[in-house]
């Protein structure tokens, strides 16, 4: 299909804008770059979204909310961080999306995820819009009598921005089942309210879903699969690299064992670890999830199969599938060049925006399956907007339920952007077809409500 060159005119300008005046928010320039890049062709097929002031509304924030957080650490000294929640755009359903706690947290890192949180969602099919927040607090080293006093003080300004009906927070990297308990109990306490569908990740015994947890990694390793059955494979046998040790990773992993996979490594911020006889997904969750170790201690742990490369990325060792789980940009062009020299095969986002865009681009020029994080790490959202329905008919489904629909949906998404992508002349392109899905029905949605 050509292009029409005024809607890149157009695209190019709003680029500029965008840029202008949001200055020093590179992540958020990088999320927005992404998604115009490949919108020219919807816009030129269909002139009702070259209208002036639909894309524009859509990469504005509809609110913007930052405040303090002091809270006392267990010495009685006052820390002081900031709080953020990015309630980006409400057009299909109340705000959606995870609370990052980490010291790299800022507002260009929070309205990127919430930008990226908006496709992500109205991929799902499910009626979510896109938000995010988070703070700079560090959990790490942390005892949990000062976890729970940054999350009372943070949410005792967060209460008044969020309810089911408006805005529904979750985990991302840094909160947690424990993160979010201490905040959904803060929430309690000062509304005087049991509203259960306020926040999701909650536990499994007062409101929380089954298969929340494993839901990302889950999700992304049934993307991984549906890319590689399109090419006549499938994941028995295979060997995976695996980045990042947190929850995606944790459950990555477990899903790739549970397909008959061989999943090689995992990695925290200090080094990775490579096990040849694949990873041990009790010793993982043991040190992880049970005793919030570092990831060396695997490699101590496991004996001589297994050894922790200090400091090394874990693209640098040969595997058919890459499943980046960490955080953004974790991957760049070398690491993509070196995945493919080994012969990678497929490569599926569980973290947001892990690859940077050279990455992308050269996995797709070689003809690596690329799966980006708003189609392929969807199944989170996907599972917290099935713990809504459940916390708002009062009641709870069983785990093997929860697994069915998150099959069918990555199942939906995955078949969604692979279609779009072939109605826009890009086959097997994700990334065209993840952003042109995830625009046409949050555009359709605006256009539908007015210009407000
Ligand atoms: N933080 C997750 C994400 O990036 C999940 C958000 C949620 O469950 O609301 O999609």
């Amino acid at each position: 299909m050509t292009t029409r060159p005024d809607s890149q005119n157009q695209l190019d300008a709003l680029r500029s804008e965008i840029e202008r005046r949001n200055p020093a928010q590179p992540e958020f320039h990088q999320a927005v770059h992404e998604v115009l890049d490949t919108l020219a062709p919807v816009l030129a097929a269909r002139p009702e979204y070259a209208e002036p002031g639909l894309v524009e509304r859509l990469c504005e924030p509809e609110r913007q909310v930052i405040f303090r957080v002091p809270w006392q650490d267990d010495q009685g000294r006052v820390h002081v961080n900031r709080g953020f929640r990015v309630e980006f755009n409400s057009a299909l359903g109340p705000y959606k999306g995870g609370l990052r706690f980490h010291p790299s947290v800022n507002l260009g890192i929070v309205k990127f995820l919430g930008f990226e949180q908006v496709f992500k969602n109205a991929l799902t099919g499910l009626g979510i819009g896109g938000g995010k927040g988070g703070s700079d607090f560090d959990p790490h080293g942390r005892s949990d009598a000062e976890v729970m006093r940054f999350c009372q003080s943070f949410m005792t300004e967060l209460y008044r921005h969020i309810g089911e009906h408006t805005d529904v927070p979750a985990g991302d990297i840094g909160v947690g089942g424990r993160e979010i308990g201490y905040l959904f109990g803060q929430y309690r306490r000062i509304t005087n309210r049991w509203e259960a569908g306020v926040l999701t990740g909650k536990g499994l015994g007062w409101g929380g879903s089954a298969i929340r947890p494993e839901a990302t990694g889950y999700g992304n390793v049934l993307f991984a699969e549906a890319m590689l059955r399109e090419r006549g494979e499938d994941l028995e046998g295979q060997t995976a690299v695996v980045s990042g040790s947190g929850n995606v990773a944790i459950y990555t992993v477990e899903k790739l064992l549970a397909l008959g996979a061989n999943p090689l490594t995992c990695s925290d911020s200090s080094g990775y670890v490579v096990d040849d006889k694949g990873i041990d997904l009790d010793l993982l969750k043991q040190i992880k999830e049970v005793e919030r170790g570092r990831i060396s201690e695997y490699a101590e742990r496991r004996g001589a199969s297994a050894r922790f490369v200090p400091g090394g990325r874990v693209w640098e060792v040969p595997a058919d599938v890459a499943l980046p789980s960490a955080t953004q940009n974790e991957l760049d062009e070398n690491d993509a060049a070196a995945l493919v020299r080994n012969g990678v095969k497929a490569v599926s986002e569980g973290a947001n925006m892990p690859a940077t865009p050279e990455a992308v681009h050269l996995f797709q020029r070689a003809g690596v399956a690329f799966g980006p994080g708003k189609a392929a790490n969807a199944g989170g959202v996907a599972v917290s907007a099935l713990e809504m329905a459940q916390n708002h008919a009062r009641t709870a489904w069983s785990p093997a339920r929860v697994e069915e629909e998150l099959a069918g949906i990555m199942s939906h998404i995955h078949t969604t952007c692979h279609e779009t992508a072939e109605r826009y002349g890009a086959p097997g392109d994700y990334v065209t077809g993840a952003n042109i899905a995830g625009f046409e029905r949050v555009a359709d949605a605006m256009l539908a409500q007015g210009v407000i």
